[in-house]
């Protein structure tokens, strides 16, 4: 197995005036978490947190796994969001945002406070929403579903945002194990230059079920023609103008819920992830200061959708608790052509960018040398999360995009944990391409055994979180025994289930951890037991090979063979491409890493967050019918096709 020695070291020039300067100063913190936990956190909560009255105990673990932090502490979101920057930032922008056809709006902390106030007053007074009531935000990227986010946390009801992608079906389920009182939507808004539609997709889901629903509240984004049911569908933009402009914010506990956020469904069921108030703010925050290293004057780029956790965290919470000016964007980074993004960075001279390996992949095969035609030295960090980031596009984001200069913290979390918890910090640590690298400071995460036993260096273990900390999970909404059994039930230490994250992991000879992907994704052949990731990143060295998924195939002999799909690179054809790609996997990973069965196909097929749904492959591998729901696919359409190419093979 090839190890390889390639290291970046902090910009020194970044690494002066960052929050974290040094790996000696990464330690130093991480030290004082290892020595006394709760303190830690304490001097982060009385230092962040505009408590509105102080918390008793900072850790209770009474009754485990429903971890409690800052018990009886009281606060409010909206307030630790907006209000509490008012005295020094009401001019400052806090939303920038940008339109599919390149309309700009810069919203001032003022100005979303207002907003926010009016809404906050709309729900309360005149759809009668109170403290714990479940409001869903089925929205696409305007500014009106962050205000309707902040809105929810002013008052105190829960917020559920489900993805503008999902089908009626999909959001009808979210609505029902919810409960939800009210929806909030809109009639569409635009991509690619055209408009599209979301509000006919709330009508449908709510023709024959989400009875809790009493109504809909519907922001006009386009003005197209749409349906309205009277009785049950409100004018958003007419109602919002007469409603006060002072809303005053609920007093909530540290414990409250604050939102439900169902899981992307890769692997099985979405789980409604419920997170409270005070941790999850806390972290969100930190990790801002930490992670992006959020200055004063900078701009702040994620290109998340708010229907994920990333958008939540790192495009409202996070940024606006820390009174940082984040950009939000309507469109998508490929049109009108493959240099938008890098003509957003130009225009507003953003500092951090954060995306996902999909995107960087899209960018990079639709523009190679597009990066270069635009001034991107605003730039300090760039950001990558949501599956393993393979080296060739690591390569390209950190020399095309970031010119060499900036740092790329690939940031390793999940929906469940809130915020990030393996990721470089990029004024401290050296980065090795790829990997993921150190917890960050306060965050126990280690590679264990079932029974807790640490991996030896460069084995695949359970990749877990031995400790509590303030922003994870509290529970799944409505199914608290589920909680427990997916997070607590595989792992143990010193005697006590802690969280497994379901991926697993290893750590290699600095102490750094790399992802391997799912546990379930590892293969083993012939008792060689191998991450799929890492097959995939051997395969993405081919120059020819755009997108690469691996899966077992049960194998009488060697008990799993190794099945890979592939897509070409727009415009090659490769006859030998299976033999070629045998050979790089001998090179790369040695003989036992060769495949039985390489398939050319025309696309793979992913979630609407662009995570490979391999369970589909592996059923396609094995010769069997796909059984599982593939409503939630970005093209559902591909599973056939997949289907008669394997035939075929
Ligand atoms: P479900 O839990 O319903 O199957 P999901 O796990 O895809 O859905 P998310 O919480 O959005 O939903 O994704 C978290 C997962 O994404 C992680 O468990 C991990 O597998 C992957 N991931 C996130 N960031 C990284 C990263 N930087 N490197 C490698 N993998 C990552
Ligand atoms: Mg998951």
């Amino acid at each position: 197995m090839r190890t390889h020695r390639e290291i970046y070291q902090p910009n020194p020039e970044f690494a002066a005036n960052a929050a974290i300067r040094s790996m000696d100063a990464y330690w130093e913190l991480q030290n004082k978490a290892i020595a006394d936990y709760e303190g830690f956190w304490k001097t982060y909560a009385d230092e962040k947190i505009d408590w509105l009255s102080p918390y008793e105990k900072v850790l209770d673990e009474s009754n485990a796994p429903f971890y409690k932090w800052f018990t009886n502490g009281k606060l409010n979101v909206s307030n630790q969001c907006i209000d509490r920057h008012l005295a020094d930032k009401a001019d400052k922008t806090a939303i920038l945002f940008e339109g599919d056809r390149g309309d700009v709006e810069h919203i001032s902390y003022a100005e979303l406070s207002l907003r926010v106030n009016r809404l906050a007053n709309l729900l309360r007074e005149e759809f009668g929403i109170q403290k714990g009531d479940r409001v869903v935000l089925y929205m696409p990227m305007i500014p009106e579903a962050a205000y309707a986010m902040l809105a929810c946390a002013r008052i105190g009801a829960i917020h559920s945002i489900v993805f503008g992608g999902f089908s009626a079906e999909a959001l009808k389920d979210r609505i029902e194990d919810a409960e939800a009182k009210l929806v909030i939507t809109a009639d569409g808004a635009y991509r690619k230059g055209k408009p599209y539609m979301l509000k006919h997709v709330v009508d449908e889901a709510l023709e024959d079920g989400g009875k809790s629903v009493e109504a809909v509240l519907v922001v006009k984004r386009n003005h197209e023609e749409i349906e309205w049911v009277e009785g049950r569908d409100y004018d958003y933009n007419f109602l919002i103008k007469s409603q006060h402009a002072e809303c005053p914010y609920e007093v909530m506990d540290s414990e409250d819920p604050l939102f439900l956020l169902y899981t992307s469904g890769s692997t099985g069921k979405p789980k409604g992830v419920q997170h409270n108030q005070a941790g999850y703010i806390l972290w969100a925050q930190m990790t801002m200061e930490w992670v992006f290293d959020i200055k004063e004057k900078d701009v702040y780029w994620c290109t998340a959708d708010i229907g994920w956790i990333t958008g939540h965290t790192y495009i409202i919470y996070g940024p606006l608790a820390a009174g940082a000016t984040t950009v939000m964007f309507e469109g998508v980074p490929t049109y009108p052509d493959a240099g938008r993004a890098w003509k957003m960075v130009q225009d507003h001279k953003i500092t951090q960018f954060y995306t996902a390996p999909t995107a960087i992949r899209v960018l990079h095969k639709m523009g190679e040398h597009e990066p270069e035609k635009y001034d991107l030295s605003s730039l300090k960090v760039l950001g990558t999360v949501g599956e393993p980031i393979d080296p060739p596009a690591w390569k390209w984001y950190y020399e095309e995009v970031g010119q060499g200069k900036c740092a790329i913290v690939d940031t390793w979390w999940q929906t469940e944990t809130g915020g990030h918890m393996i990721s470089p910090l990029p004024g401290a640590t050296p980065i090795k391409p790829a990997c993921a690298t150190m917890p960050l400071p306060g965050i126990m995460a280690e590679v264990i055994d079932h029974d807790g036993t640490p991996k030896e260096v460069n084995e695949t273990g359970l990749l877990c979180i031995t400790k509590p900390w303030p922003s994870m999970i509290r529970t799944i909404w409505g199914d608290p025994d589920r909680y427990v059994k997916s997070y607590f039930g595989d792992a143990v230490k010193d005697g006590k289930p802690v969280y497994f994250s379901g991926d697993g992991a290893l750590v290699d000879d600095l102490g750094y951890i790399t992802i391997t992907g799912r546990v379930d994704d590892v293969i083993n052949v012939s008792g060689h037991r191998m991450g799929t990731a890492e097959i995939e990143a051997a395969v993405k060295k081919d120059p020819t090979v755009a997108e690469v998924a691996v899966v077992g195939r049960p194998h009488e002999i060697k008990g799993e063979s190794i099945f890979i799909y592939i897509v070409l690179k727009e415009g090659h054809v490769n006859a030998d491409i299976a033999k070629h790609i045998n050979e790089l996997l001998a090179n790369e990973i040695g003989n036992i890493a060769k495949a039985d069965h390489i398939i050319e196909v025309p696309g793979l097929p992913k979630t609407r967050s662009g995570k490979i749904m391999r369970r589909i492959l592996r059923s396609i591998a094995k010769g069997e019918a796909v059984t599982q729901d593939i409503s939630t696919l970005e093209d559902p359409a591909i599973v056939e096709q997949i289907e008669t190419k394997a035939r075929e093979a």
